[in-house]
């Protein structure tokens, strides 16, 4: 242990001074009695940095094939968008990593709707409906469980997410009931897939759901 002459104090652990006094100290250091973190490898920095070469890479390789085949061919603004949204929020996540599935969330929807936006102003061939939404909502689900089992949270902490994304699944059945969505094979399964998780985790984890529903909503 180190000891402070002047203060005639015992310090644990290795100092290179006195912590109230700032003089010399005497003894043989020790090793700290609280192991000490190791440095987060992955930074922020180095995420959107990845993230944002991947966006130039996919910007690049569309416009080369955009230039290759002469024309525009029907996935490169889907490919935009999703390399954008994509980018965005990873930005978004990186920013407000303190609540990572809500920022998830949000991303999501935004990107669904812009999809939507997108596809209609560029004369409605309807991938948004076909693809976009169906993959985005068993998408968002299955990050939603990865997110929630990797940062080693207690269901009862991102249950309720998971009934946002089924209730928003639902609303493929909107284009599904009026018969705008003409290829419904996509749709229908993901809202399906969304409901099976969804009741699989209300059969199997009901006191999860319930406590997570009391905490937020006061039931
Ligand atoms: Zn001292």
């Amino acid at each position: 242990m180190l000891q402070c002459s002047r203060c005639h104090v015992q310090i644990r652990g290795r100092k290179r001074c006195c912590p109230l006094c700032g003089g010399p100290l005497a003894g043989e250091p020790e090793n700290p009695a609280f192991p000490s973190l190791p440095k987060r490898k992955f930074s922020r920095l180095s995420a959107v940095r990845l993230a944002a070469f991947l966006l130039i890479a996919l910007l690049t390789s569309d416009g080369a094939m955009i230039y290759i085949t002469g024309g525009v061919p029907s996935w490169i603004p889907l490919s935009v968008l999703s390399a954008a949204v994509g980018f965005i929020d990873i930005c978004v996540t990186m920013y407000y990593r303190n609540n990572v599935l809500k920022t998830m969330q949000v991303q999501v929807v935004t990107g669904i709707v812009l999809s939507l936006v997108i596809d209609a102003v560029t004369g409605w061939h309807k991938w948004s409906i076909h693809w976009v939404m169906p993959v985005a909502f068993v998408g968002v689900m299955v990050t939603t469980i990865l997110i929630g089992i990797g940062l080693k949270m207690a269901l009862q902490e991102f249950v309720l997410y998971l009934l946002l994304d089924t209730a928003l699944s639902l609303l493929q059945w909107i284009f599904l009931l009026r018969h705008i969505n003409t290829f419904p094979v996509p749709a229908v399964t993901s809202s399906a897939a969304c409901i099976l998780m969804f009741v699989g985790i209300l059969i199997f984890r009901w006191r999860d759901f319930t406590s997570a529903s009391s905490r937020y909503f006061n039931i």
